[in-house]
């Protein structure tokens, strides 16, 4: 089931990586006194009572004047808008209204997303509550007041978030059309192979009408299968400013991803694997989604016999996290494999969603502990009583054993590479899950 999302709005320094962190259930660790200090976090798991959701910080990098505020607000709205179950929008009771917040306000009110409005920096209710009152005017709805340095009224904004959630996060569960997401840096190439895919096979109009995000999904069928490929229109953003760019890029891949079965990772051949694409490569691998890798402009690289090797030398050593992740050499200016897209992404669905039978599963455990002995310490060895699968998307394992402290990670390793020796499992990771049994 896909967790909601979240997404904080707000001018500079009205208090929103305040809230997110307060939101987040950490410290007020990455909190600044310094405007421009970049902050890192850009998403957290969060949770309320017993709903969990994913929390999306949008703001960007400190502008320095009040055309570009305005400008960088707007993106953040539309990104909120674009991604976002229900849209926290933060404002300053010390700074009051101000022309920014009521023109925001009012793209909101447009989107006819659920608004949350919180008016921050609220310390003590007595001194601020006449100057909340001033907030009504945005109209978008009661302003909530709080404070974030002092945690007051946190509880309160929460139970008023909460309330707009989707019964059941949505519709994307009675639809059983495989879900992908395209996901990368900037420039990579994503738009130019969803506009590929999108020329060579046919386009359908999304049937489930309704609510936003339909709108900005495209469903594309090949070979008599519709795939609905995810927030389309968000792959063709383009922002002037690099840092913006990038957490965008990220906060795209968090929400694509929580939605998608299989993730579409682009990196670009003509500059080769990096970081920031392990960074987001580990989102989709910290989901259990399915995964193939896709080195895109293929057509535009001088290659020899050994270039695609080193490529994927690298990539292996990058992306160390997902050794099971097919990889893909493609143009997508050329049209060079992308047909075979559609076939891999088969494959991979097919093994994240794949059960293997308990006793087969066993015999093979059986087998790799008898090649290899369960390590031991003090005198006490590790026992493996059991296997068996108790979910899939991710293929999930628990395995029964006599004591938990010796289950090294190095042996969990060792077993799913037998498992995935004897069933395949390509393009999915696996879940393990550790349990004693006296
Ligand atoms: P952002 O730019 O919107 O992310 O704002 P920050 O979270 O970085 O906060 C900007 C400034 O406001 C910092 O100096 C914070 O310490 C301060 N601040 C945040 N929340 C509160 C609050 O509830 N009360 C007061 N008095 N100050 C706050
Ligand atoms: P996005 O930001 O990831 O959506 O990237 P775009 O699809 O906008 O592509 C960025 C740039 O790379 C554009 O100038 C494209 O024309 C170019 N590009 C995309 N795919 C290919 C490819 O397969 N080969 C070459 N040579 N250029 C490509």
């Amino acid at each position: 089931m896909s967790k909601p999302v979240v997404a904080v709005v707000g001018r500079p320094n009205v208090g929103k990586s305040t809230l997110f962190n307060v939101l987040a259930g950490e410290r007020i660790s990455i909190v600044k006194d310094t405007p421009g200090v970049t902050r890192d976090r850009i998403y957290a798991d969060a949770s309320w009572l017993d709903r969990t959701f994913t929390l999306i910080d949008t703001g960007g990098i400190e502008p320095d004047s009040k055309d570009i505020i305005l400008s960088q607000m707007r993106e953040q709205a539309e990104i909120a808008i674009e991604t976002a179950d229900v849209i926290v929008f933060i404002t300053d009771v010390r700074q009051g209204l101000v022309d920014a917040d009521a023109k925001v306000a009012d793209m909101l009110r447009r989107s006819k997303k659920p608004v949350v409005l919180v008016v921050n920096k609220v310390d003590s209710f007595e001194k601020f509550m006449p100057d909340v009152y001033e907030f009504y005017n945005l109209g978008i709805g009661d302003p909530i007041p709080v404070s974030a340095a002092s945690q007051l009224g946190i509880g309160d904004m929460l139970d008023e978030i909460i309330k707009h959630f989707p019964d059941d996060a949505g519709k994307d569960e009675e639809d059983e059309r495989p879900r992908v997401a395209i996901i990368g840096k900037p420039n990579v190439g994503k738009s130019s192979l969803v506009n590929r895919l999108l020329g060579e096979n046919r386009v359908i109009v999304s049937d489930i009408a309704g609510t936003t995000r339909d709108a900005v999904d495209t469903a594309i069928k090949y070979n008599g299968e519709e795939y609905v490929f995810i927030d389309t229109a968000g792959l063709r953003r383009k922002s002037k400013i690099k840092e913006d760019l990038e957490r965008y890029s990220i906060i795209r891949a968090v929400t694509a991803v929580e939605r998608a079965d299989v993730v579409l990772i682009v990196i670009d051949a003509t500059e080769g694997v990096t970081e920031q694409d392990a960074k987001i490569a580990g989102i989709a691998h910290d989901r259990g989604k399915g995964i193939i890798i896709v080195v895109n402009k293929w057509d535009a690289i001088e290659k020899d016999n050994k270039t695609i090797y080193k490529h994927t030398e690298k990539i292996r050593q990058i992306l160390s996290f997902m050794p099971y992740a097919e990889i893909m050499f493609i143009s997508a200016k050329t049209g060079q494999r992308t047909g075979r897209i559609f076939d891999m992404i088969r494959m991979v669905l097919e093994n994240n969603s794949m059960r293997v039978a308990t006793g087969v599963l066993n015999e093979i455990v059986t087998e790799a502990v008898a090649m290899q002995q369960p390590p031991s310490d003090k005198g006490k060895r590790l026992r493996i009583y059991y296997v068996t699968q108790v979910a899939v998307k991710p293929p999930t394992f628990v395995i029964f054993v006599n004591d938990k402290e010796l289950m090294h990670f190095s042996y969990t390793r060792y077993l799913e590479n037998r498992i995935r020796e004897a069933f395949g499992f390509k393009g999915t990771s696996l879940k393990f899950i550790i349990r004693e049994r006296k």
